[in-house]
C-alpha cells in the first residue's frame, strides 16, 4: 500500500514561497540563461497592453508544484508502496535534461501532498497565484505538477476561475520519481512545451500526461496505474506533443463558460450522491442533514436513480437546493428532460459534465448566487 504524506505548506496560508532555481528570474529583465528553443516556436504572442518578450527570449513558464506522483519517492520497506508529494519542484526540474532550453523557468511550492487530500484550502491560493502572475505579467505561461487523483477537478476549477488566456497546464505522473521508467519528467516537459506554445493560448485549462493533451471540461481519469490511464470521452483529446513540437487538433474556441472571481472564502458543501441498485433516499437526506446547499446525483444510465431517490432530489430542489443528475458511467450526456422529467423535479441535467466537476460548477454557481434551476442549467449548457 502506498503511504501518502499529506504536509500544506504553511505559504499556502501564509502567501507562496518562491523559490527561482537553476534559471534565470523570468520577473527580472535579465537575459535568459539559453535561447535555442527546442519546440522551435516562438514565445507566446502578450495580451494586449503587455510587453512582448525581448526577441529571442525563451518564453517565461512559472512551474507551481503541489505534490503527487511526480513527486513521489519510493518506501524503503515496501516493492510497490511509495510516498507521494516528497520531491520538491526544483527536484523536479532538476531531472528533466534540456527543460532550460525550452522555456525559462521559475518555481513555487504551493503543497506537497497526494491529491486525493486536494481541496479548496489549496485551489484558492493556487487561483490567486496564478491570476497575480499573469496580471503582473511574470510568466507567459504557468506549469501546475499535481497528484493525478484529482488533477481533473483542480484543471476544472482553474478554468473557471483563471483569468487570463494565457496557457495554465497540469501535469503529474503515474509512477514515483525514483521508479524504473518514471513517467514525470517526461510529463513535465511536455507540460513545459505546451505551456510555452504560443497555440496553448486561448485552449483553457489543460492537462497533459503520456503525450497527449486534454481539455480540462473532458478529461477524466479511467484507469488506477496505467501510463494511458487519461481519456477526453466526449470530445477527444485536444491535442498531443512529441519531443520536437507541440500539436492541436482543433483551434482554440471563441466561446467559453462564464468565468468566476475566484472564491474569496471556502466553497459551499455539495455532496456527490452515488446511485446503484437497491439504493435509497438516505444519502440525499443526509446530505442535507449536512446542510449541503447542493446535490449531485452520479446516476447510473443517463443520470436516473431509484424513485425514492428522485423523489427526494425533486423536495430539494423545490426548497430552493441545487439538484443535479449526473451519471456514474463515464461517458456520454446526461440528457435533460428524457429518462427523467426535470422540469417537473426542479433538477438539472449534467449534460457532459461528471459527477466532480458538476460539483465544482454547483459550488462556484452557489457561491455567486446563481440558484435557479434554469440559470443553472445555462451554466452547464455553456462551454
Ligand atoms: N493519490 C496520489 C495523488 O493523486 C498519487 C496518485 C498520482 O499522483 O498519480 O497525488
Amino acid at each position: 500500500m502506498a503511504r501518502k504524506s499529506a504536509t500544506v505548506f504553511a505559504s499556502v496560508v501564509a502567501g507562496v514561497a518562491v523559490l527561482v532555481v537553476g534559471c534565470s528570474d523570468p520577473a527580472s529583465d535579465s537575459a535568459p540563461a539559453s535561447t535555442t528553443a527546442t519546440s522551435g516556436r516562438a514565445a507566446p504572442a502578450p495580451a494586449s497592453g503587455q510587453a512582448a518578450p525581448a526577441p529571442g527570449n525563451l518564453p517565461r513558464i512559472t512551474i507551481l508544484a503541489t505534490g503527487g506522483t511526480i513527486a513521489g519517492k519510493a518506501n524503503a520497506n515496501s516493492a510497490v508502496g511509495y510516498t507521494a508529494g516528497e520531491a520538491s519542484a526544483k527536484d523536479l526540474i532538476d531531472a528533466v535534461p534540456g527543460i532550460d532550453k525550452i522555456a525559462t523557468l521559475s518555481t513555487e511550492q504551493i503543497s506537497n501532498i497526494g491529491s486525493q487530500d486536494m481541496s479548496d484550502a489549496v485551489w484558492l491560493p493556487l487561483a490567486r497565484r496564478i491570476n497575480e502572475i499573469f496580471a503582473g505579467n511574470k510568466a507567459d505561461g504557468v506549469v501546475i505538477t499535481h497528484g493525478t487523483d484529482t488533477i481533473e477537478e483542480t484543471a476544472f476549477f482553474l478554468d473557471n476561475v483563471v483569468a487570463a488566456d494565457k496557457p495554465v497546464v497540469l501535469a503529474g505522473s503515474m509512477r514515483p520519481s525514483t521508479a524504473l521508467s518514471a513517467d514525470g519528467p517526461a510529463n513535465l516537459r511536455s507540460a513545459v512545451q505546451v505551456a510555452a506554445s504560443p497555440d496553448a493560448r486561448g485552449h483553457g485549462t489543460l492537462v497533459v500526461l503520456n503525450d497527449t493533451i486534454h481539455g480540462a471540461h473532458d478529461v477524466t481519469k479511467t484507469n488506477t496505474t496505467s501510463l494511458q490511464t487519461f481519456v477526453s470521452p466526449n470530445d477527444g483529446p485536444v491535442g498531443h506533443v512529441d519531443a520536437a513540437e507541440v500539436h492541436f487538433y482543433r483551434p482554440a474556441t471563441e466561446q467559453h463558460r462564464p468565468r468566476f472571481p475566484v472564491p474569496e472564502n471556502s466553497m459551499p458543501r455539495v455532496d456527490i450522491v452515488y446511485s446503484y441498485a437497491g439504493v435509497d433516499a438516505d444519502p440525499v437526506n443526509d446530505a442535507l442533514g449536512h446542510d449541503a446547499k447542493g446535490i449531485v446525483l452520479a446516476g447510473v444510465g443517463d443520470g436516473n436513480t431509484a424513485k425514492p431517490v428522485l423523489s427526494a432530489l425533486g423536495d430539494a430542489a423545490k426548497k430552493g437546493i441545487i439538484a443535479v443528475r449526473s451519471t456514474r458511467v463515464g461517458s456520454g450526456s446526461t440528457v435533460r428532460n428524457a429518462e427523467v422529467n426535470d422540469d417537473d423535479l426542479g433538477t438539472v441535467a449534467s449534460l457532459d459534465l461528471n459527477p466532480s466537476k458538476s460539483r465544482i460548477l454547483v459550488q462556484l454557481l452557489l457561491v455567486n448566487d446563481i440558484t435557479d434551476p434554469h440559470k443553472v442549467q445555462d451554466a452547464f449548457a455553456t462551454r
